[in-house]
C-alpha cells in the first residue's frame, strides 16, 4: 500500500514512523522543508508548500497513491481532501467543509449551540470592534479573546492572565473585529484525539500538553513543548466520570456532522478544561496534536496502516485500535530565544539518547550536521512502566544535545503531576 503524508513536522515524523512499523506500506511525503527523520522513512518526497493542492494532486496521482494522510490544518482549510478525493485518493483527514470544526471557531460554538452538545462555554460571536467593546464592557468576569480563524495555536489572549479589559477592547481592534469572545475557564486543560470514520469514534490515551516556554508554566504561549500520558491512558486529575462525560461530547460532535451532511473523517482532537463543572470544550483540532501525535502514536501497538483503511472503509471499531498500557513523556527542544527571537541556524549535536524515540521537528540538515531553524527542533519521547521512568528517559536524551536550545526539565516529573491534582482540588 502506497501512502501519502502530508506535512513535515515532529508530528508528521510520528505518523510517518508508525506507518513504517509495517514493511509493506510505501511512504510518500510532502513536506514544505526536508525533515530528516521522514524524508529517511520516504520512499519519494515532493518538497512543495503543504497549502499547494495541484501540485500535491498530481504527486498523489502521478504515483497512483492509495490513500492520504494528513498532518497540519493550513492544507485541510484549502481544501486538500476535497481535491485528492476527488482525483481518487481517499484520504484520512476531513473535507473542507468538515474541517471548520478547527478553521471557524463561530461555526464550531454554533453548532455545539445548534445541537445541544454539552461542554460549550458562554460565547459571543462578533464581527465589529464597538459590538466586541460593549459586550467585553458588560462581561461580568473574564474573558478569551479569540480571532475566529486560524492562529497557528498563538493567536489566544485571555483577561485576567494576559490583559485587562481595556487591552482586550485594545487586541479586538487590532484583531480587525472578528472574535469569538468566550467565558474564561478555570481548571486543567486535557487532550483526547480519536480517530473518526465518519460514524464511528475511536479514542485514543488522554495526554496533557505544556504551552508555556518555561519551566513551572511561565513565559509566553508556544506550540507547546512536550507532553505526557499514563499507562492506564487517563490522567490523574480526571475521573472516570470526566471522561466519560469528554468522550460524549465528541461523539455528539461526530453525530452533529454527519447530521449536518458533512461527516467528519480523520482524526478529531477534543481539547478540554476540566472545571469544578465537569469538562468544557477549549477548542477541537481536525487533525492530530503535536506533541500529542508523539505520545499517543509512540504507544500504538496495532498495524496503523490497517487502522487508516478501516477509518477509510468507514468499519472501524475498537478492536482495531490497541494501545501499550505505558506512560510517554515527550520533551521539544526549542532554540534559545523561541519563540520570541529563535537563534537561527545554530548547530546541534545528538548525543547517546538511549530508548528514548526521537522525532525530527523544525531543523535543517546540511552536510550531517543538524541546525536550528525558526521552531521546535527535535523531540524525544520516553515510554515507560510509569510517568517516572518515561521521564527520565525522555530527559537523559533531551540533555544529551548539545546546541543553542532548550527544554522543560519539569514536563512528566512527579512535581508536575501532583501540582495539576492540587489544582484540580483547589478548584472543586
Ligand atoms: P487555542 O488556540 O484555542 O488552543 O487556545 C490556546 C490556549 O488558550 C489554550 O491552550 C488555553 O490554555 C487557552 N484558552 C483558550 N480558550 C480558553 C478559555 N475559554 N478559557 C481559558 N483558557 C482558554
Amino acid at each position: 500500500m502506497k501512502i501519502l503524508v502530508v506535512g513535515g513536522g515532529g508530528r508528521e515524523h510520528a505518523i510517518t514512523r508508525a506507518l513504517s512499523c509495517n514493511s509493506s506500506v510505501r511512504i510518500f511525503s510532502v513536506m514544505a522543508r526536508k525533515n530528516p527523520g521522514i524524508a529517511r522513512l520516504a520512499e519519494r518526497v515532493l518538497l512543495e508548500k503543504e497549502i499547494n493542492v495541484p501540485e500535491i494532486v498530481r504527486f498523489a496521482t502521478e504515483n497512483t497513491l492509495d490513500i492520504a494522510i494528513i498532518g497540519p490544518e493550513a492544507p485541510l482549510e484549502v481544501g486538500i481532501v476535497d481535491h485528492l478525493e476527488a482525483a481518487g485518493v481517499p484520504c484520512v483527514g476531513p473535507t473542507r467543509a468538515a474541517a471548520r470544526l478547527e478553521t471557524d471557531k463561530a461555526f464550531c460554538r454554533r453548532l455545539m449551540e445548534r445541537h445541544g452538545i454539552a461542554g460549550c462555554p458562554e460565547y459571543q460571536v462578533c464581527h465589529d470592534p464597538e459590538e466586541a467593546r460593549r459586550f467585553i464592557e458588560a462581561y461580568d468576569g473574564d474573558l478569551a479573546i479569540k480571532p475566529i480563524g486560524l492562529t497557528g495555536g498563538k493567536g489566544v489572549r485571555i483577561m485576567g492572565e494576559h490583559l485587562d479589559a481595556a487591552g482586550a477592547v485594545e487586541y479586538v481592534r487590532e484583531l480587525g473585529g472578528d472574535v469569538v469572545l468566550e467565558e474564561r475557564l478555570l481548571g486543567e486543560e486535557f487532550t483526547l484525539q480519536a480517530f473518526v470514520d465518519g460514524k464511528h469514534l475511536v479514542p485514543m490515551p488522554l495526554v496533557q500538553d505544556h504551552k508555556r516556554a518555561y519551566e513551572g508554566d511561565v513565559g509566553p504561549n508556544t506550540g507547546g513543548m512536550g507532553s505526557y500520558s499514563m499507562p492506564d491512558h487517563m490522567l490523574p486529575f480526571v475521573t472516570r466520570s470526566n471522561y466519560e462525560k469528554a468522550l460524549q461530547i465528541m461523539e455528539d460532535m461526530v453525530a452533529a456532522m454527519q447530521d449536518e451532511g458533512t461527516p467528519y473523517r480523520g482524526v478529531l482532537y477534543g481539547q478540554f478544561m476540566n472545571t469544578r463543572d465537569g469538562p468544557k470544550v477549549i477548542e477541537f483540532n481536525a487533525r492530530f496534536g503535536d506533541p500529542e501525535a508523539m505520545n499517543v502514536l509512540s504507544l500504538l501497538e496495532s498495524d496503523f496502516s490497517a487502522i487508516v483503511r478501516h477509518i477509510i472503509e468507514g468499519d472501524l471499531a475498537p478492536s482495531h485500535v490497541r494501545f501499550a498500557n505505558q506512560a510517554t513523556v515527550c520533551k521539544y527542544l526549542v532554540p534559545e530565544g523561541y519563540p520570541e527571537a529563535p537563534v537561527i541556524h545554530e548547530p546541534l549535536t545528538l548525543g547517546d539518547y538511549g530508548d528514548a524515540l526521537l522525532y525530527y521537528a523544525n531543523v535543517e540538515e546540511q552536510d550531517g550536521t543538524l541546525y536550528t531553524r525558526r521552531s521546535r527542533t527535535l523531540a524525544f519521547v520516553g515510554r515507560g512502566e510509569t510517568p517516572e521512568e518515561a521521564e527520565a528517559i525522555a530527559e537523559k536524551a533531551a540533555s544529551s544535545v548539545t546546541g543553542r536550545i532548550f527544554h522543560r526539565r519539569d514536563i512528566g516529573t512527579r512535581e508536575i503531576l501532583e501540582r495539576r491534582c492540587r489544582h484540580m482540588k483547589e478548584i472543586a
